[in-house]
């Protein structure tokens, strides 16, 4: 599969006044829209002389959100991890201390039945 822009032609839609007068008549393509979650639209044309499937969804131009074929029904963004709040901190911590602890008690025993052996 190719990726990146630069291998896609006539991605600058409405880009200049040279638009109209696009080099792909002689290369149909088929143009798609994608709509992202946040309602921006991201139309890429995709040559015809690809046998490329049409991807399903797209990043968006504006946003990087994913962006689908379907307006009614845009891709959910990704969910982002949520930086670790204090209290996530702390309750680690607390756990490395008990982990700790308890890695203490064990290795005492262990040195109490090497003692008495
Ligand atoms: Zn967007």
């Amino acid at each position: 599969m190719v990726t990146g822009g630069q291998a896609i032609r006539g991605t600058r839609v409405g880009s200049g006044p040279m638009g109209e007068m696009e080099r792909g008549e002689d290369a149909p393509g088929t143009d798609v829209t994608f709509h992202c979650s946040k309602g921006h639209t991201t139309t890429v044309r995709f040559s015809a002389e690809t046998d490329a499937e049409l991807p399903e969804q797209w990043d968006c131009i504006r946003c990087g959100l994913p962006a689908g074929t379907d307006p009614a029904n845009p891709p959910d963004p990704p969910s982002i991890t949520p930086y670790k709040t204090h209290l996530a901190y702390v309750q680690e911590r607390r756990d490395d201390a008990a982990g700790a602890a308890l890695l203490d008690e064990a290795l005492g025993k262990l040195r109490e039945q090497r003692g008495t052996a």
